[in-house]
């Protein structure tokens, strides 16, 4: 028999709403805030170098930079790399739209490569067939937390003279090929956004193995400012210093490493809740042919910062909208990740077109993320379950009376 929806006036299979994302915040986090404030250093402070050594140590780069955020990790990055007026960055688009406006904020042109449509990262295949003799850099995202097959990419980066920044912010605790991701690209960004998988409320940081690389984005992170005397033109006196570069003030706090620190002990412990969840799911859908659950490639091991699902719209009555809209009102917080950058209206006024990326927009049209967070109740895995086979049950086109 097919249950009614919530939406047409049935019950819902939740009484309260559940997000699609959520920090967790314990005890110790909270001490950790505390213990900054009650300190001599609120910025500036001895927590920013021991959360950067922390964070690269985990992922096994040699230098870290915190930030303010992810999308202040990126530029600072993409000005590390020399990034500037006409240079072209090649970036998928299924991302957030701060991996391809970095590239914007140093006067480069964002160069979309379209995506594979299994894993929903860039298609790596077509990256060659994007690169001119203007092309500077490649910004992969690692979407979901799947890792893109970096060693294919380091070739094409290194056949092209390319600097590759891999935007991580869904995938600290990722692997690829057995180790965490951080220590391959040029620099490797990650966020610390409440959804992703640490949180230090706004954050980010950039990890390198290139020491040059680290001591530019130290300069960019405080306003091209250096008291370095190996760095200076000239030493006025003890209280001198010199703006080399147009920098900007990207500092991150005291309070936000604290918390930072506090939060890194549990990522095994987030990230192994997460696979348990994403197993649940896969299991649960696996028979259902409406929905095709997220595919791994052998060599990534994701953490799962989002499950998205993707429609078979074949075998529904509907579009995604419709499935959308009524597991809102069955109180499950689905979301959509993401539209296709370049269909922003801003990037159309840039001269993009719809028709550029033909495999991300056909996602675009079906993908569905699911509520995915680590402290996640064995009872909300249930409704969700629950909520989507109902939905999709009512929708499906063997239940269709005509
Ligand atoms: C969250 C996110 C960012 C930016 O991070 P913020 O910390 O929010 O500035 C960049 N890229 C991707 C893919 C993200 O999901």
């Amino acid at each position: 028999m097919i249950e009614k929806l919530a939406i047409n006036g049935g019950k819902p299979v939740r009484d309260t709403y559940l997000a699609y994302g959520k920090q967790y915040i314990d005890d110790d986090d909270i001490k950790a805030v505390v213990d900054v404030l009650k300190g001599d250093y609120l910025t500036t402070g001895p927590k920013v170098k021991e959360f950067e050594d922390t964070v690269a140590n985990y992922v096994g780069a040699k230098y870290a930079v915190a930030v303010s955020n992810g999308t202040a990790a990126l530029h600072t990055a993409c000005l590390a790399a020399g990034i500037g007026e006409g240079d072209e960055v090649i970036v998928p688009p299924i991302t957030f739209a701060a991996s391809s406006n970095c590239i914007l904020y140093c006067g480069g042109k964002p160069v979309f490569v379209d995506i594979n449509p299994d894993t929903y990262n860039i298609d790596v295949e077509k990256i060659e067939g994007a690169i001119t003799v203007r092309t500077k850099a490649i910004i992969p995202v690692d979407f979901a937390g799947q890792s893109v097959d970096m060693d294919l990419i380091c070739k094409i980066a290194d056949k092209y003279n390319l600097t590759i920044i891999e935007d991580a912010a869904h995938a600290l605790g990722s692997e690829y090929k057995g180790e965490k991701i951080g220590s391959i690209a040029d620099m490797t960004e990650f966020s610390f956004h409440p959804v992703k998988p640490i949180t230090t409320g706004e954050g980010g940081v950039i990890v390198t193995n290139n020491e040059e690389l680290y001591k530019k984005m130290l300069l960019f992170r405080s306003h091209g400012i250096t008291r370095d005397s190996k760095l200076l033109t000239h030493n006025e006196g003890p209280w001198y210093y010199e703006q080399l570069h147009l920098g900007y003030n990207y500092r991150i706090t005291d309070i936000q490493c604290s918390l930072g620190l506090s939060q890194i002990n549990k990522i095994d412990e987030f990230v192994k809740n997460r696979r348990e969840i994403v197993n649940r799911y896969n299991e649960a859908f696996k028979d259902i042919e409406e929905i095709i659950t997220p595919r791994e490639d052998e060599f990534s091991n994701s953490g799962w910062h989002i499950y998205v699902i993707k429609l078979n719209l074949d075998k529904l009555t509907c579009t995604r909208k419709e499935i959308f809209e009524a597991l809102q009102v069955e109180n499950i917080g689905v979301n959509v990740h993401y539209l296709p950058v370049y269909l922003h209206p801003y990037y159309e006024k840039l001269g993009y077109k719809r028709g550029l990326c033909p495999e991300a927009e056909k996602l675009y049209e079906r993908m569905l993320t699911l509520p995915l967070f680590p402290k996640m109740t064995d009872k909300d895995v249930e409704d969700v379950i629950r909520a989507v086979k109902k939905v999709v049950d009512y929708y499906s086109m063997e239940n269709c009376p005509l």
